[in-house]
This record gives C-alpha cells, structure tokens and sequence, in this order.
C-alpha cells in the first residue's frame, strides 16, 4: 500500500506555523509562507511563516529589551533554576506528542526517537536539568596581584546578551536545548530560528517553554529559510552571538557575515568521521553493526558525527564487511508511525539528487557496491528513501572517503597498521568524531590522543549531554555542552581594585 500521512496528520492536528515575537504569535508581516512536504512521501504537511527582515528586526529589538531593559539578566538564582527544571519537566511530559510532531516534520520514527537516548527528547530535558545545575556556579576567580601591592584583582562572567541560535533540521530535540538551555541559565536572550525542513517540532517546544515560564521577549522565534530569514539575522548589529549548527558551507558564510562587527560565533558543523575497527576487536561483527547501524537507522546517516568511513584491519575486514552487509538488510523503512519502523528517508529531493550523485561517483571512482546504492521504489516511490549502501575497497583520498554525504552510505577503507590507520583517519578536512574498537586499553587510548577529531569514542559510539561537543579542523568553531556552554554564552570580565590609597 503507498505510504501516506493523512491519518497521522488528522491525528496529530498540526495548525500553519506562527512566529514567536515579543510573547506574542503572528503571522510574518508580508504574510509569506512556505509549505514543508513529508519526506516518506512527498504530501503537503502544513505552511510556516517566512519570517522577513522586518520580522526579524522586530524579533532582535524584543530580545535586546528584555536583555537590556527587563530584569531577567539579574534574576536570582532560585527563580531561574525553578525555570529551567520546569522546562525539563514538561518536555518530558510532552514527550510522545513531541515525537510525533518530528515524525511529521523530519520523518524520524517515534521508535528510534523514543528508543535512542542521543535524539531522545528526554535527552533535551536532561539537558537542561544539567544547565539548572550551573546557574548558582557561574563564578569568577580572585587571583594575587601579579606586581605585589595592595589590590584586588577578579574575574566575573557576565551574560554575553542576545543570541541568535540557528537550528539544522536533523536533531530539534537536543539541538535546540544546546542552545536554549545555556542562554536561559546565563541570562541571555535568544532569537531562535529552527530549519525550514524541521519548525513545527521547535515551535511546539517553543509553546512549551512558554507555559513553563519563560518571560516575553527572552525567547523569540524566527522561521523561514536562510534567504531571507537567516541572512538578516547573521548580519543584524544587534545580535551579540550566533550559535549555529549545519552545514560547513553555511558556517563559512556566518565567519564571513560576522567578520565586520565580531559578534561572537559558536559553529558545530559536519564531519567524515572514521570507525577505526583493529584485528583484536573484542567483537568484530558488533564493532560492525554499530558503525552501519549510526550510518543507516534514525536518521539513515543525516547525522553531524555518524562513523560515516569504517578503516578496517586486513585481516577482519571480511569478517567486518560481512556483518555489516548483514546488518544493513534489516534496516526497516516506511511510515515513521510504525514503531517497528527504524530509518528516516532523505530530507528532500536535493538530498536525495546529492546522496544519489555521491553513489554514482563511488562507482565511477573504482569502490565496490557491496550492498544497497538505489532508491526505493514501490510503495515507498514517493519519498526520498535510499537503501542502506555499503562501498568496499573505498580509497581514502577518494570522494567517497572525504567528503560529508549525508546519507546511509558507509566507505570501507582497509589498513594494515596501527601507523597507517591513524594516517588515514585523521586525512580529512573535518574533525568531529571517531570511534576505536580494540580489546587492547593502551592502544585505544593511544589512538584517542593520536586521532585529531573533538570526541572519541573506544569500543562504542555514545553522546552525552553533559559533555563539551564540537569539532577540530573544519568541523567548527568552539564547543557546546556542559562547562563549555556556559564559557561560550558568557563573557569574561576582569576587575581591579585598589584597597589603599596607592594607585596601580
Ligand atoms: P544547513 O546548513 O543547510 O542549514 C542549517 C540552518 O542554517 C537552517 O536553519 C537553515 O535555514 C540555515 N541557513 C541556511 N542558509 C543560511 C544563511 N545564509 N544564513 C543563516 N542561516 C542559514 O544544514 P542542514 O541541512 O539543516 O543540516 C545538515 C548539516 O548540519 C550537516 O552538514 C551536518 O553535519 C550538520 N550538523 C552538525 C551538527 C553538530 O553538532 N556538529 C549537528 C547536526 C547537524
């Protein structure tokens, strides 16, 4: 039977998507709209506002009064803990309606959501729990005087005040709380704009932290794409700090954007990351099902940090190839409703041109097609669904093996040593994540120190939400998650004071 979302949409309700200006929802002023399209199956899902540059103006002002003007900045620390776990709490509350809100926003399946903690939404909600935890510890430090004399010398942090958080469409749940979470704990404000492939989840989520209190104007929301609606606001003066999670090519053109007025950047950007899977691996055949299981279930390898290139030891490398052929065969596709439904079809048709490209070129460029390599068609004719695909014999310094697909295509690259392996997995322009699989402690660990990548990963893939997240190399700029968000929403100020009469 041809896949349709009909049923799930009467059931889930979706009303068109509004802005969120001021504590108030409205249309954009132009009334401009865009109509998001389910990706299993191509049917319209609802329209959102295109917010202009008016409506983003109007959105940065709002964020700089309650910055500048209101009392938020200087609440006492009770209050805004209550706040923040009240936000954990009711997207926990929330959270099957939450899930079906993506379901027919991204297509990821309410099984994988509700079952993979990284995308879960009771992921976001410990998150900020984590930044309730901060806000009474956003100290400084007093230190000696470097000349000796009689002063004080002693670092504060201060919010770092408006935020414009720029959201991809694969991961609203956690994405999102990365960004808000840190700005409500610190004191900033935020104007927030989730991707035109991804909004009706975020603006449900954006309801709920609304009725848990969060005060107007602090939080805003902008939607539409990156021409008009993300261009203004990279390039508004007003915005203090862009936060953005996406594509290196958008991130090159925030650096771009910001470059004349130094507003403060944060970028969390794609990656090629490698599964580095040694011939003593406790469990070969699980090294392998983990490493194609990031690359094709959930979101079928749209994801920053999935181990999208496996470096595989000669002498397992069939044993690894075999396991992860097999693994791919029961990656089930279809309506994002069903719970026994594990994999998100393509975002849309560009994606699945550029996933499609990618394939055809692996061939041209001499990889084996071991498994996969086509759309689906049949019932599934109408969305954007690749079969998981798996390239043998992939040559590192090839296209398959460099450059970020987006897609459930895994490049299989074989080594023959610990010296080569870390070579190969560090031949690449990004840095984001790796994982080692080996039963010898001294030698993951090794490797961890040798692989220039942000997190790694020994003997299994995990994220956690507490912990700093980001990229080296072209992966991005600076880092989120725990500690480091809160560096990254605050500015540092240093104070001196004499206690005597004597001046410095
Ligand atoms: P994208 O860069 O196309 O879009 C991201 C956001 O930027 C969207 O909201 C989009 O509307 C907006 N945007 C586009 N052009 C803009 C402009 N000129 N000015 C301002 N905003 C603009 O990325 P995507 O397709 O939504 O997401 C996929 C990318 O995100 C991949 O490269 C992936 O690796 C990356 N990603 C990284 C992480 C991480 O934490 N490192 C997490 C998730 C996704």
């Amino acid at each position: 039977m041809t896949l349709t979302m009909r049923s799930h949409l009467e059931d889930v309700g979706l009303k068109p998507g509004l802005l969120y200006i001021d504590g108030e929802w409205g249309g954009a002023v132009d009334g401009a709209t865009w109509t998001h399209h389910h990706p299993a199956t191509g049917e319209e899902v609802a329209d959102l506002a295109v917010a202009s540059a008016s409506d983003v103006d109007s959105a940065v002002a709002a964020a700089r009064r309650a910055f500048d003007e209101s009392d938020w900045a200087g609440w006492r620390a009770q209050r805004r803990i209550a706040l923040l776990r009240r936000c954990g709490a009711l997207l926990r509350e929330h959270a099957d309606e939450l899930r079906a809100v993506q379901a027919l926003d991204n297509s990821v399946p309410v099984g994988f959501g509700a079952g993979v903690y990284a995308v879960s939404v009771e992921v976001a909600a410990d998150v900020f729990d984590h930044h309730a935890g901060w806000v009474d510890k956003l100290g400084g430090e007093t230190l000696a005087p470097y000349q000796g004399g009689d002063h004080l010398a002693m670092t504060f942090r201060e919010p770092i005040g408006v935020v414009a958080a720029i959201l991809p469409w694969n991961a609203p749940f956690l994405l999102l709380a990365q960004k808000v979470a840190p700005a409500l704990a610190t004191g900033c404000t935020v104007v927030l704009k989730p991707s035109e492939y991804c909004t009706f989840t975020v603006l449900r989520m954006v309801e709920l932290l609304e009725s848990a209190g969060v005060p107007k104007g602090v939080l805003n929301v902008v939607t539409g794409p990156g021409d008009p609606t993300g261009e203004r606001l990279i390039t508004h003066p007003d915005v203090d700090k862009i936060s953005f999670t996406g594509s290196r090519a958008v991130g090159s053109r925030i650096v771009e954007a910001s470059a004349s007025t130094m507003t403060r950047v944060s970028l969390e950007l794609g990656g090629k990351s490698p599964a580095v899977v040694f011939d003593d691996a406790a469990d070969v055949g699980l090294a392998a099902a983990t490493t194609i299981g990031a690359v094709t279930l959930g979101l079928s390898g749209q994801a920053c940090v999935a181990n999208t290139r496996a470096l595989v030891h000669r002498s397992v490398y069939d044993e690894f190839l075999a396991a992860a052929e097999g693994m791919a065969g029961m990656v089930s596709y279809g309506d994002p409703f069903d719970p026994a439904v594990m994999s998100a079809p393509l975002i849309n048709g560009r994606q699945l041109d550029r996933v499609l490209g990618y394939i055809d070129k692996g061939t041209a460029e001499g990889a084996r097609l071991v498994t996969g390599g086509e759309r689906l068609g049949g019932d599934y004719a109408g969305g954007n669904f690749v079969a998981p695909t798996i390239f043998a014999d992939v040559d590192n310094s090839s296209t398959l093996a460099q450059e970020e697909i987006f897609g459930p295509v895994l490049a299989v690259v074989p080594f023959d040593d610990e010296d080569e392996a870390v070579a190969m997995a560090n031949d690449t322009e990004y840095g984001l994540g790796a994982s080692v699989f080996s039963a010898d402690a001294q030698r993951t660990f090794r490797m961890a120190r040798r692989i220039r990548a942000g997190t790694v990963c020994l003997n299994g893939f995990q994220i956690e939400p507490h912990l700093p997240f980001g990229g080296f190399k072209q992966s991005g700029l600076g880092r989120e998650g725990g500690r480091s968000s809160i560096e990254a929403y605050t500015e540092l100020k240093t104070v001196l004071m004499p206690l005597g009469d004597e001046m410095m």
